[in-house]
Formats: C-alpha cells, structure tokens, sequence
C-alpha cells in the first residue's frame, strides 16, 4: 500500500502490521490468510484466529497470513487509488492467496466479508470466481448456521478449528494443481467441511424448507483433548490500543450450565478443560513472549473451571509478580473472595439476564436469590463500589412483572450495600438491557423475537420505575437485535439481502454509528424478502435452515428443554449429573 494512503487515513498503526512478537512469515507452498472482518483493534483480542493461525503454520509447505476490515477512509483510499486490500505481514494482495478465511463471530458482521472480497478484487458470489480466485473459507461459532452466506463462501469449517484446519491444509498441499471443485469434494469428506455448492436446498411454494440432497448430516468438527492441541506460544502485541490489550489463555471450552437461550452454550459442548500444568506453561510463554502484565483466563463461564483455586496458585507461583490476572466471565454463584484478590477491578459484571426468579428458572439461569447476596456481600467487602447488570428484553413467557422485577434487584443491591455502614462510598449500578434473540442449536431455537413497540413499552415501563440516581439505564438498538436474529436463523434467501444491503453500502454494521437500518429495510424491499418470517415463531416439525448439521445435541433434547422451560421447570447444570443432551453418545465431558 502506497505510504501516501497511510498519511491520508486515520489509525494508519492499524495497516501496518510488523507487531512486537508476530511471527516471521515468507511466500510458501500454501498460502492461506485469515480474514478479522472488523477493525484491527477489535480483531487483535480474538483467540480463534490467532489458533487457526498457529494451526496451518505448523504444516509444513504452509504459510498463515492476517487481514483485518479497513475501516471506511482507507477502503474509499484504495477504491479512489485503484489498489486492492492486501495482508498484514506479506503486503500480499489477498486474490494472490490459495485460500482466505474469515472467522464468523458476529453476524452484523457479514456485510463486512462482502467489503473485504469487493476491496480485495474478488468477485462476491462463489459461482462467479474462477478457479484464479483463491478459496474462499469461513468458520466459527456463527458458522452453525452457514446458510446466509452460502451464495459467497466456497467451503465451511463447522466447529472446532484445529484438527480440520490442518487436514484441509495437509489436503491443499497434497492435491496442489487439482482444480477447485476436485479440492473441494475431497475436503468435504473431512469432518466439520461444509461445501454449499455441493448441497441442494429445495423450498415449497410458502418459504419453507422442503428437504436437503444430502442424506447424513454435517457432524461438526471436535478437537477431543485441548491439552494436545496446538497454541500459540506468542502473541503480537497490538500496534495501537486494541479492546483487551492482554495475553490470553483458553481455561476450557463448553459450558455445562445449560442457558436456554445460550447458544455458545450448547455449540461448544461437550465441557473440555485445559490441564493446570498445560495453562501454567501457555500463560509463562505468552507473558515471556510479549511483556504484557496481565493474562486472561478465558472460557464461557470460568468460575467454573474444576481446578480453578489450584491453577491460580500456580500461576502466582510461575509468573512475574508484577503480572495480574483477569477472570471475565465469573457468575456471582461462583464468585470467590479469593478470585476477588487476583483481579485488579472496582466494577462487577453480572447477567441476572432475568428480573424474577420464575423467569430465571424459565431461562435456565440457574442463580438463587442466596447467591446473589453471598456473592454481593463477598465483592463489596473486597472493595467493588461498581456494579453493571445485563438483562433482556422478550424472553419466553415474560410478564411485566419480571420487568419490574429489575427494579427489585437493584432495590435488592442498594439494600445489601447499605446494610454494612463501613462501605461509605456511593454505589453505581448501570443496567443494561438487550433484546433477546433467538439462537440455532439453543432450546429457544423456535421462538418469536419480540417487536419494536413491545421493547419500546417494556423499555418506558423500567425507566419510570429506575429513577434512583447512580443508577443507569441502557438498552440496545432494537434494529440491529431485530437484524441480528434475521440473519442468525436465515436461510440462503438472506444472501441476496446481504449483497443489496452492502451494495447501497452497509459494512461494519456492528458499529452502531455505522448501522443504517433505513437502507436494510430498502434491501429487504428490494429483495421481496419478509423479515418478520425470520422473527416470527417457528414450527417445531418446521424443517430448519441449519437441520442438516450435526452438532451432536439432540433436537428432542432441546424441544425437551423448551417444554421444561415453558413449565418454568430448571435442567440445573451437569456438576449434578449428565443430563443426557446426546453428546454423551460420542464424547465424554470432563466435569
Ligand atoms: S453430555 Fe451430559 S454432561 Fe455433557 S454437556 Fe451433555 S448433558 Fe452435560
């Protein structure tokens, strides 16, 4: 990229890579580049693509390069200067790559995959690129329902990346000079590969799914034991700030809580935890590596991990005493005062997700009234003088009640905090709201997503009833949920909604100063696609967009778990016994 571009855009530390501990990399047999579809600070805090990145440079003959989504000035630079968006560290154009991957973690992401292909030079459309165009890939959580993006992406990895990403590149390389469609009926035999060109959706007249051409599902990809399997032993240290500037370990994936409307909470089953001994190394390399003063231990929920007391003590014991350590996703009924001392925080981040306790119990969130106050008291007396709660908006059977039932909560905290009069400073309470959407692969999978007023009424009815001062009321923007969910359980009809939307020029929609629902509503329009048949409530002998994927969760399990729902009845979570949601069949969870 010229320089001159670099001087006319803002952040050019974004675009020039060259980080402190990035991997050396030059020109090799296969050439793959995973693609961040958003901004550069956002894109240098995610784990998985720094894993697929240690994945294929393992492979001998193989070569992994990154890109991230310029932001708008450097994308109307290059389209001005005629130049094509290249990679970070070989400043190679990405249509000179064999294959380029896109991680799919956010789906008001996918706007920005069709930025990045466009500034590339590559067509959008995967029957439009010849076999000079390189492969394009996609994986990641939201690859569990690949079907919006079916028309743009040559294969799909559904599932854990490490086994798969090395056998599609041990493949690439042993049928290097085949032609593309040979490569991609080769790797679709390798398990969690999903090649749309090779399946057929038939629809009957009313929009439904009619059935698949294929006969076996796509059984997602599962890296059994996560002690063996690769990680990166650096990490490069971001360029400017980027949204956690820290190093990473990956404590456990899975979680065996069982929030029904969770969908990461089934997807990454079965629950697989990272040996003491192997974290304490990971963590020692990364810190030796990069400088940094502080790692976090990642997982879904790690106040869960079985040996968490131990592994603290380890890595007290190992690192340098000047490096900290963040605990992100601790649930109150799992917070300990000894977590609390680790951790360099004031403010507390807790998801009630529900304002009642029957409605707790209808989400599966399994938290009593107990552990809020145990857990409360326990961060107040180590000196948190903050608090935000998430909360959402149209869950399943929810009443007024339960919105005021908020109220209750934070009336519940400010009394907790108050009834030890040494705690002198003022309490801040932030509520945050969001409006629930349904997720594939959840048992909350069929559910209607609420509209516009309904929040609006719901949002007026909390803001009359929360007007405590220190307290403070957010909620999202209806439209972008109201997006998100159509996306999420689209099928491959939401393409052409996808490529109007980034035609009249919708990209980093997941920034909110950037989402313009007025343009989307005209893609829609123009597509004759019906948003609402994607919010609406779907039929539970309904064939789904994603039912031919395998995630070895059963579907009677997950009506189960609606059903018990609906009866406000708790699954509680597999520490008390495997609840048998089909993954027992093929793996074992270590609890
Ligand atoms: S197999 Fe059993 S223990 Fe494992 S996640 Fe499923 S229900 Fe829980």
């Amino acid at each position: 990229m010229k320089e001159s571009i670099l001087k006319r855009v803002e952040k050019p530390s974004r675009y020039v890579g060259g980080e402190y501990g990035v991997r050396k990399k030059s020109k090799a047999d296969f050439n793959y580049c995973i693609c961040f579809p958003d901004v550069y600070e956002v894109g240098m805090s995610n784990l998985s693509i720094r894993i697929v990145e240690e994945v294929i440079s393992r492979v001998d003959g193989a070569v992994c390069d990154r890109c991230f989504a310029p932001w708008d000035d450097l994308g109307k630079e290059l389209k001005k200067e005629g130049e094509l968006l290249t990679s970070l560290d070989l400043k190679m154009p990405l249509k000179d790559f064999d294959m380029v991957g896109f991680t799919l973690q956010y789906e008001m992401s996918f706007t920005t995959i069709l930025y990045m292909l466009d500034l590339a030079g590559i067509p959008l459309k995967r029957e439009e690129r010849g076999e000079d165009y390189p492969i394009i890939q996609a994986g990641g959580p939201c690859a569990v329902n690949p079907e919006p993006l079916a028309d743009f992406i040559d294969l799909f990895v559904i599932g854990d990346g490490e086994d798969s990403m090395r056998e599609l590149t041990e493949l690439k390389l042993k049928l290097k000079g085949v032609s593309k469609s040979r490569f991609l009926i080769e790797a679709s035999k390798i398990q969690g590969v999903y090649v749309p060109s090779l399946v057929e959706v038939k629809y009957k007249e009313n929009g439904l799914i009619e059935g698949f051409s294929i006969k076996e599902p796509i059984k997602k990809a599962l890296c059994a034991d996560l002690d063996k399997a690769p990680f990166p032993p650096s990490q490069a240290v971001a360029n400017c700030e980027s949204v956690f500037d820290r190093a990473v370990i990956e404590v456990m994936r899975g979680c065996y809580r069982g929030c029904r409307f969770c969908q990461a909470g089934f997807i990454y089953r079965p629950v697989r935890a990272r040996g003491v001994k192997t974290l304490t190394e990971q963590a020692c390399s990364l810190i030796k590596n990069t400088g940094f003063d502080e790692v976090g231990l990642n997982s879904l929920s790690t106040g869960d991990y079985p040996n968490l007391k131990e592994l603290i003590k380890e890595l007290k014991e190992n690192l340098p005493e000047d490096v900290s350590l963040a605990l992100p996703s601790l649930r109150l009924d799992s917070f300990d005062g000894e977590f609390v001392q680790e951790t360099r925080k004031s403010s507390l981040t807790f998801a009630p997700e529900a304002g009642t306790q029957r409605l707790r119990d209808v989400i599966n969130k399994d938290i009593t009234e107990e552990d809020v106050e145990r857990g409360l008291n326990m961060a107040f007396d180590n000196g948190y003088t903050g608090i935000k709660l998430y909360f959402m908006f149209g869950l399943p059977t929810e009443t007024d009640e339960d919105i005021i039932g908020i109220c209750n909560i934070v009336d519940k905290i400010r009394k907790i905090y108050s009834a030890n009069p040494q705690r002198a400073r003022r309490l801040r309470i932030s509520v945050s709201a969001s409006t629930f959407i349904p997720k594939p692969f959840t048992p909350f999978q069929w559910e209607r997503q609420i509209g516009e007023e309904e929040v609006s009424r719901k949002v007026e009815l909390l803001r009359s009833r929360l007007f405590h001062k220190n307290t403070y009321l957010s909620w999202n923007d209806f439209a972008l949920s109201q997006m998100e969910a159509v996306i999420a359980r689209g099928d491959r009809k939401i393409g052409k909604v996808l490529q109007k939307a980034y035609e009249k020029g919708c990209y980093l929609d997941g920034w909110t100063d950037k989402f313009n629902p007025t343009l989307w509503n005209e893609a829609f329009l123009e597509t004759g696609v019906d948003k609402e048949f994607y919010t609406r409530e779907l039929g539970e002998d309904e064939i789904l967009p994603w039912d031919f994927i395998d995630i070895f969760v059963d579907k009677k399990f997950l009506l189960n778990e609606r059903k018990k729902a609906y009866s406000a009845t708790v699954t509680g979570s597999c520490k008390s016994g495997c609840k048998g949601c089909g993954i027992q069949k093929v793996y074992g969870c270590n609890l």
